[in-house]
């Protein structure tokens, strides 16, 4: 069985488990009223994503989507919690399941949430059909769909990609590219690329992290670009920053800063004179970019040149 089917087996198979009551900060009776189920978040992904980006997912997609990505199943259990639970305030080392139902037993605002800004590369309709799919945990469909639409604009070869899309995964990582496979006849094989549930922390980053693994499958068809390493991450990210614009990226200060500092780190790794030679124009483009975007609104790491 392949690494893709056994994450799809182990998806699938979901066993409920009690919360810890011993955990610190919890009182006996919360967590005896409450059980999680979990599955689709590993710990290390909910731990990058953080209570900031989880309730980021919940003001853009809701609850149904939060429940997904811990692997809750049933949104009125995620309710239940909300009206029943007099409050958990997570303590240091509680754990991220227990920093999750937290953000549970905040109650939602009635008002309707605000349409969200405009994703220039989508339009609004791709954009509302898309932001749908997630709040559905859809997360599959909404990246056949989104990977579609940029098959159409002509900006994704769907041949090249494995099944012709990219994998919703259960893994800590936004996105991974596997290295280059051939057939036994020579011919480079489609690139399996997958995409993990933080990369679901706004539409407009899902977006960024899918055009950033294409950059890398592009790579992979040719003899030198299959010779990038580092070089070939600060290419990706500046990809990113220097398309934040049409992305819907660039509104989002943090979002241009994480692209930012993990081109930087990428691009501080090189040993390669030919290679800092050659990226050297790009990164400073993106770095004066970043700049721009930030506007003092997110730490951007210093670029030495
Ligand atoms: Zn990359």
């Amino acid at each position: 069985m392949d690494a893709l089917s056994q994450a799809r087996v182990d998806l699938g198979d979901r066993a409920k488990v009690p919360v810890r009551a011993g955990a610190p900060g919890v009182r006996a009776a919360d967590a005896r009223a409450r059980t999680f189920v979990p599955g689709q978040l590993p710990e290390a992904a909910l731990q990058r994503l953080g209570p900031e980006g989880i309730l980021a997912i919940q003001r853009g997609s809701g609850n149904r989507a939060v429940s997904a990505l811990l692997g809750r199943t049933n949104r009125q259990s995620a309710e239940a919690s909300a009206v029943t639970g007099p409050g958990i305030r997570l303590a240091e080392g509680a754990g991220p399941s227990l920093m999750a139902q937290e953000l549970f037993v905040q109650r939602q605002p009635i008002a309707p949430a605000p349409q969200a800004p405009l994703i220039p590369g989508l339009g609004r309709a791709r954009q509302d059909m898309l932001e749908k799919m997630i709040q559905q945990a859809d997360f599959q469909g909404a990246l056949d769909t989104l990977i579609g639409f940029k098959h159409m604009d002509y900006e994704i070869e769907t041949n090249l990609l494995a099944n012709g899309t990219m994998q919703y995964g259960n893994f800590r990582w936004d996105g991974v590219t596997a290295a280059p496979k051939w057939d036994q006849a020579g011919n480079l094989l489609p690139a399996v690329v997958q995409i993990g549930p933080t990369a679901f922390r706004s539409l407009p980053y899902l977006y960024a992290v899918v055009m950033h693994e294409y950059q890398h499958v592009l790579d992979h068809q040719t003899a030198a670009g299959r010779q990038k390493r580092e070089d070939g991450e600060v290419e990706a990210h500046a990809w990113d920053i220097l398309h934040a614009v049409e992305l819907g990226i660039s509104r989002s200060p943090d979002i241009v800063a994480d692209e930012w500092n993990e081109l930087n780190k990428n691009y501080g790794r090189i040993t390669d004179q030919q290679a800092l030679t050659r990226v050297r124009p790009v990164a400073s483009r993106a770095f004066a970019e970043a700049r721009k975007l930030v506007g003092g609104k997110a730490t951007l790491d210093t670029f030495v040149p």
